[in-house]
């Protein structure tokens, strides 16, 4: 697969570079409260303008629904995931290029804008999903954008598991046309480091994965496929109650998925004792931090009105005793609800171990709430990578290493 690193001067000089890339930043009101997906693209940005390319940025930006009926209300929804903050946030991360911004997504307007794009300049467009077309890989969206460049670069990682117009259909296109499509330098650590827990070696034994969050739906596939591929399965979060019940144990007001039963039950036996599940809990009769509410630890059955938020004191050790023994670990989910300090030890000490590890093992975050959480903690830096993709980086794991979204540049 080609990558910028691969393409000189003499190729990318003049030429218009369309970059997907992944600015779908937190925002509310135009103020952004974290600018770091914008940094992750810098460096590809910097190598293209450096290197003489005209620069066009494409990215989406929170949702837009357009199922809703009420026409005003879509206006609204636009409204609120307007790029113009981004723009203004990217000039500021690169004062030496001249940052352009066009507030329109088709039409002559966007053709002008990109025509007068001096060499070495950057031209940020409005967010593709002000778009109907673009997340049904629309033909003829695709076709339009796909017209304005002359070389592809995919840097946005956090989109790749979606084939939409702007991520598979507009490659898809300038690949058919003999054009270059590249990788961006973040997609290359994104895919490089994820690759290993796909892949493990000999040398990566034991791997243990660890699956937290809240459904067990949302992660059948990728709990059969790093059964596949891993050592053990450490299991946390909401998505462990649902296990407990399928084994026979009273789980209270816990929130279990009843129609996963079945396949909780079939699952844990058919991995021949290398899931591991929560010996004891932190439970509450409240969910809502009430002053007056009751929180313990819990062993066994967890009663009524109590529910699990956390993996116990004595889980925790024996999670970590599990984690110090690793040599690659592949970590999704948080293991009880962190976002109330009550109930963030389980997800601390998953860090704390994987701290202690550090330099001996390679370990992975596989983005999403746990890469939230482990920014959060302050444990970043212990991680040999954290993936700024949850969906892509599980999809990736599902998929056995494929995405769409690189599948198209090969
Ligand atoms: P997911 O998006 O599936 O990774 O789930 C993350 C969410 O699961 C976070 O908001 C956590 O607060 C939540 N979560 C984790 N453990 C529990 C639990 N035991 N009970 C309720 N919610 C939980």
């Amino acid at each position: 697969m080609l990558t910028v690193k691969d393409l000189s001067k003499s190729q990318l000089e003049g030429k218009r570079v369309y970059v997907r890339v992944d600015f779908n930043v937190p925002q509310k009101e135009g103020v952004i409260r974290d600018t770091n997906r914008i940094k992750a693209a810098l460096p590809t940005i910097n190598d293209l303008t450096a290197k003489g390319a005209r620069v066009i940025l494409m990215s989406h930006l929170g949702k837009i629904n357009w199922k809703e009926p009420d026409a005003a209300k879509i206006e609204e929804m636009k409204k609120e995931n307007d790029m113009t903050p981004v723009a203004k946030a990217l000039q500021e991360l690169v004062p030496d290029t001249k940052v352009h911004f066009c507030p329109l997504t088709h039409g002559p307007e966007l053709k002008k804008a990109v025509d007068e794009l001096k060499n070495g300049e950057i031209l940020l467009v409005q967010n593709t999903r002000y778009e109907k077309g673009e997340e049904k890989n629309d033909p003829k969206l695709a076709a339009e954008w796909a017209a304005l460049a002359d070389v592809f670069v995919m840097d946005a990682f956090g989109s790749a598991h979606r084939a939409h117009a702007s991520t598979v259909g507009v490659p898809t296109i300038l690949k058919a046309e003999g054009k270059i499509v590249a990788e961006g330098y973040l997609m290359i650590k994104e895919v490089d480091n994820l690759t290993k827990c796909v892949r493990p070696t000999a040398s990566d034994r034991p791997y243990v994965a660890i699956l937290g969050g809240f459904k067990v739906s949302d992660k059948i596939k990728v709990i059969e496929t790093l059964l596949k591929k891993c050592d053990k399965l450490l299991i946390g979060g909401a998505m462990a109650y649902t296990f407990k019940k399928a084994l026979g144990m009273k789980t209270g007001n816990s929130p279990v998925e009843d129609d996963q039963l079945d396949y909780a039950k079939r699952c844990y036996e058919e991995a021949k004792g290398r899931i591991i599940l929560p010996i004891d809990s932190v439970v509450t009769d409240s969910f809502d931090p009430k002053p007056d509410r009751q929180i313990k630890t819990i062993k066994g059955d967890i009663p009524d009105g109590f529910q699990g938020v956390d993996i116990g004191p004595e889980t925790r050790e024996l999670y970590k005793a599990e984690i110090r023994k690793a040599k690659l670990i592949f970590w999704n989910g948080p293991m009880g609800v962190f976002e109330q300090p009550e109930f963030q030890e389980g997800t601390k000490a998953i860090c704390e171990a994987i701290r202690e590890i550090k330099g001996k093992a390679f370990t992975v975050c596989g983005g999403g709430d746990s890469a939230s959480a482990v920014k959060q903690f302050g444990y970043k830096t212990d991680f040999s990578h954290v993936s700024t993709g949850g969906g892509a980086s599980l999809e990736m794991i599902e998929n056995d290493g494929h995405l769409p979204g690189v599948d198209v540049l090969a």
